[in-house]
């Protein structure tokens, strides 16, 4: 077997990647490194540009604390918790942060063989199977070894890596582009690659094999999901389709891919993570159906015939209570909406209206539900369904062309959504401070931030929204994943998302955005999603300058009102 290469040769490209803003250049950037991958290699480079250190879905993340970080940091080159505090102000960014301090490095390794993507990618390993009492010092172990053998610049992008923080515009599907280059593959074969095998990094080992084109879509192996385009009115959305449709009601609970070959049912997550454990009773609705087949749907909680609310699912998700306890408090109902494998044969290519005949006798006789679906055409036929499904506790609609495909992993304009809290944003938390009165002792305010192409800029301030007992949990997450303590106030990594609703946007400067959300409140932890899915700056503009048209126009009323 060919030796590994060595990793400075990524790192370098990485820096290049970094520092050009012409997607072809990055593109042709990481093209370059891959091609002649051995397929091991090409699966840890490019699991490394994707910014991740393990595949995607797996539970084990490297996870390596800030404070364990800097720890080593400091151990290894010598500097002083305020000389790192600086640099860190400076920067703002562990990596760069690594990158300074290590050209000073204090200890050096006896023998410094280079260091390759393969010892890389092992100590990876090795940091994300130390688990349980005394890892922390062994991690620490780890973790020394492998930053005592990098030059600064690996160290930086090592550090990058473990933080989730690799900021080089790389996005997925420039990703996707270097890899179909490097490995001679067309845009289709490389995308659908891509989707099947849900991780950046299988997906380059799989192309580097010479075997993408022969991927297929089995059962246990999650794929991306579709989604939904968000629509303002009902008067657009009829616009939109200008033909008769399918309205389904829009469920609140937790987006699910449902697996079964051979009585075994698995259950996916939005981020292809097994959660099969959370939900006995779909494994138990399934275990009994007939076929092979992938379907997709959402977790409710349901009892009675109709919906629970919300939080209660929360509870569940973030294991509060045993799976048992937590089945009787809030029952879950599955509502399939699709069918992506039907017994060895892929139905994403069919039109939705063969989908859903096909979903609806595999749901037949079991315990899970199909979606409720409302035939619509005009306007006030959406805005009823819209009204019913808010009536029966629903959160408003999807609606979704009979003709359209199953567009893995896409936001097409084949599935429109209408919500009545229309502008929430998906957030992701960057700072947060201890309460006062009575939340002296806990961690309450939370900065956040949406993402402004590869950077993260803050757009406001929640203290609002959550119960105690999230805040004390809350408080216990933030205190692990903090990379600046300045005593009231610490950074965090960026990793916990919530998705906040508010009254309205206005400019600001004490937001690197530039904008406020005046009166933000948090609407809920989204553990489904990461900090790959939250809202962009874009989005917040666009609210601001619609909320704008909305005033001009009401002035443009009062000004003309007798
Ligand atoms: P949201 O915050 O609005 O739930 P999202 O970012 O999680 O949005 P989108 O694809 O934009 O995901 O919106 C559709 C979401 O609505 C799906 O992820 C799914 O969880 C949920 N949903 C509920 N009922 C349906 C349905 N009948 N068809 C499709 N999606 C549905």
């Amino acid at each position: 077997m060919k030796r590994s290469v060595p990793f400075i040769r990524l790192a370098e490209a990485l820096e290049k990647v970094r520092a050009t803003s012409s997607k072809n250049e990055k593109v042709a950037l990481v093209a370059e490194v891959l091609k002649g991958l051995q397929p091991r290699d090409a699966e840890v480079a490019a699991r490394i540009v994707s910014g991740r250190s393990s595949e995607r879905g797996s539970r084990d993340e490297a996870q390596v604390g800030y404070s364990t970080l800097l720890d080593v940091l400091r151990g290894v080159t010598g500097a002083s918790e305020s000389d790192v505090s600086k640099v860190y102000l400076r920067h703002g960014d562990l990596g760069e942060v690594a990158e300074e301090l290590l050209g000073e490095k204090k200890e050096q390794t006896l023998f410094s063989e280079e260091l390759t993507l393969a010892a890389v990618d092992d100590a990876f390993a090795r940091l994300r199977s130390t688990k349980g009492k005394g890892s922390s010092a062994a991690k620490r172990g780890i973790l020394k070894s492998l930053l005592l053998a990098a030059t600064p610049l690996e160290g930086k992008y090592i550090v990058k890596v473990l933080t989730g923080e690799m900021r080089t515009g790389m996005v997925s599907g420039l990703l996707e582009e270097a890899i179909a280059d490097a490995y001679g593959l067309s845009e289709e074969a490389a995308a659908r690659g891509h989707m099947l095998l849900g991780d950046m990094g299988t997906f380059a080992r799989v192309a580097a094999s010479g075997k993408a084109a022969e991927v297929q879509m089995v059962p246990f192996r999650p794929v991306n999901f579709m989604l939904a385009e968000p629509f303002a009115t009902a008067a657009e959305i009829a616009e939109h389709f200008g033909r008769q449709v399918y309205a389904e009601y829009k469920y609140d609970g937790i987006r699910a891919q449902v697996h079964r070959s051979g009585r075994v049912v698995k259950v996916f997550s939005r981020r292809l993570e097994e959660i099969t454990s959370t939900f006995p009773e779909i494994v138990a609705a399934f275990e009994d159906a007939k076929g092979e087949f992938i379907l997709d749907g959402e977790a409710v909680p349901f009892a009675g015939g109709r919906p629970l609310p919300f939080q209660l699912l929360q509870r569940r998700l973030r294991r509060m209570e045993g799976f048992e306890e937590a089945a009787k408090n809030a029952p879950v109902t599955y509502f399939a909406f699709d069918v992506l494998l039907l017994d060895g044969r892929e139905t994403v290519g069919l039109p939705l209206s063969e989908r859903r005949e096909l979903l609806r006798s595999i749901v037949a006789g079991t315990e899970a539900k199909t979606a409720e679906t409302f035939d619509v055409k005009t306007e006030e036929e959406v805005q009823a369904a819209f009204r019913r499904s808010r009536d029966l506790g629903y959160e408003g609609l999807v609606v979704k062309d009979p003709e359209s495909l199953y567009g893995m992993g896409k936001r097409g304009s084949g599935w429109v959504k209408l919500k009545e809290e229309l502008d929430t944003l998906d957030v992701v938390i960057v700072a947060a401070e201890y309460g006062h009165g009575k939340r002296a002792g806990v961690i309450s305010d939370y900065t956040f931030a949406v993402r402004d192409g590869d950077e993260l800029k803050t757009v406001g301030k929640a203290y609002s929204g959550l119960t105690d007992t999230e805040i004390g949990e809350m408080t216990r997450r933030l205190k692990e994943i903090t990379v600046a303590d300045h005593g009231y106030r610490r950074e965090v990594k960026p990793e916990i998302v919530v998705e906040v609703a508010f009254d309205s946007i206005q400019r600001s400067e004490r937001h690197d955005g530039g904008y406020a959300l005046r009166f933000p409140r948090i609407k809920r932890i989204r553990t489904d999603k990461g900090p790959a899915d939250i809202d962009d700056l874009v989005k917040v503009e666009k609210i601001f300058d619609g909320q704008k048209l909305k005033l001009d126009a009401r002035r443009a009323q009062d000004s003309s009102a007798p």
